[in-house]
């Protein structure tokens, strides 16, 4: 008797066990799917760092569901749609040149206000996602598509407004405590907006938020008499993105 209600005890706690696993695993399976609504798994062929920027898709394109393409660098590196309206906005119009223009992020909002874009970018592949992209936005007939060398290309440009978002060097930027103008890629700041002003002194440029301010200043006094100069920061979702500054008419 005694070992009847031991192993009844048994049995009992053991079935309360196994129902409690069952809920658990109930539990776990729900919460993995609601995840999977959240992150696209990495199974899945989709890499950690998308992965990790997968939720911030639509603050990035908030058309993401029709189709726009982005490769790695993309995720991590297009001016988010919001940023990118501002910097249309302010640009003043006319014709603007985009000389780093990725995946077309920024090109797309300019075209938007129906001004005439140069996108240039030296990756084919980041060319034919803008392409891609701006045609999910109806715009792609603004935008003059071209692969190249921004600094091998400037001389022959002609424009109201160029537009630059040079390589920040990779995600790691944000690790540093002061983003230096000679860490820009591939060449410094001061080389780029030389090479920028030759074209107009009409510049806007989108930095890391860490970005050294005295540095972006003394941008404006590359030219003489100095450039009007402005700086703006870029929340989104409040998070500070990036720092845009602003010269000549644009300021
Ligand atoms: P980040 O370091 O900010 O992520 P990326 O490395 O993605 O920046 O570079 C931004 C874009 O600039 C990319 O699409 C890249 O192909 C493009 N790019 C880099 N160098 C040049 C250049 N010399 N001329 C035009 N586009 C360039």
């Amino acid at each position: 008797m005694a070992v009847e209600e031991e192993e009844d005890g048994i049995h009992c706690s053991s079935s309360k066990r196994r129902s409690h696993n069952r809920k658990k695993r109930k539990v776990k399976k729900k919460r993995a799917k609601r995840l999977k609504m959240l992150k696209p798994s990495i199974s899945e062929g989709i890499s950690p760092l998308v992965s990790k920027y997968w939720h911030q898709r639509y603050n990035l394109f908030s058309r993401y569901d029709e189709g726009i393409k982005m490769d790695e660098e993309g995720w991590f590196s297009v001016t988010p749609e919001d940023v990118a309206i501002r910097h249309a906005e302010r640009s003043g119009g006319g014709t603007i040149i985009d000389g780093f223009a990725g995946v077309g992020g920024n090109a797309i909002q300019f075209a938007r206000m129906s001004y005439h874009v140069v996108a240039i970018d030296v990756d084919p592949q980041k060319v034919l996602m803008a392409c891609n992209n701006a045609k999910i936005y109806g715009v792609k007939d603004y935008i003059d598509f071209i692969v190249g060398d921004f600094f091998q290309l400037a001389p022959l440009l002609k424009g109201d407004v160029v537009f630059l978002s040079p390589p920040w060097g990779g995600p790691s930027y944000c690790k540093m405590e002061n983003f230096t103008l000679d860490l820009l890629k591939p060449k410094d700041g001061y080389s780029l907006l030389q090479v920028a002003q030759r074209i107009t002194p009409n510049i806007i440029m989108f930095l890391p938020r860490n970005v050294d301010l005295n540095q972006v200043e003394e941008l404006s006094w590359l030219s003489s008499p100095p450039l009007h100069f402005e700086v703006e920061e870029n929340y989104v979702d409040g998070y500070l993105k990036g720092i845009t500054a602003y010269f000549g008419d644009t300021a």
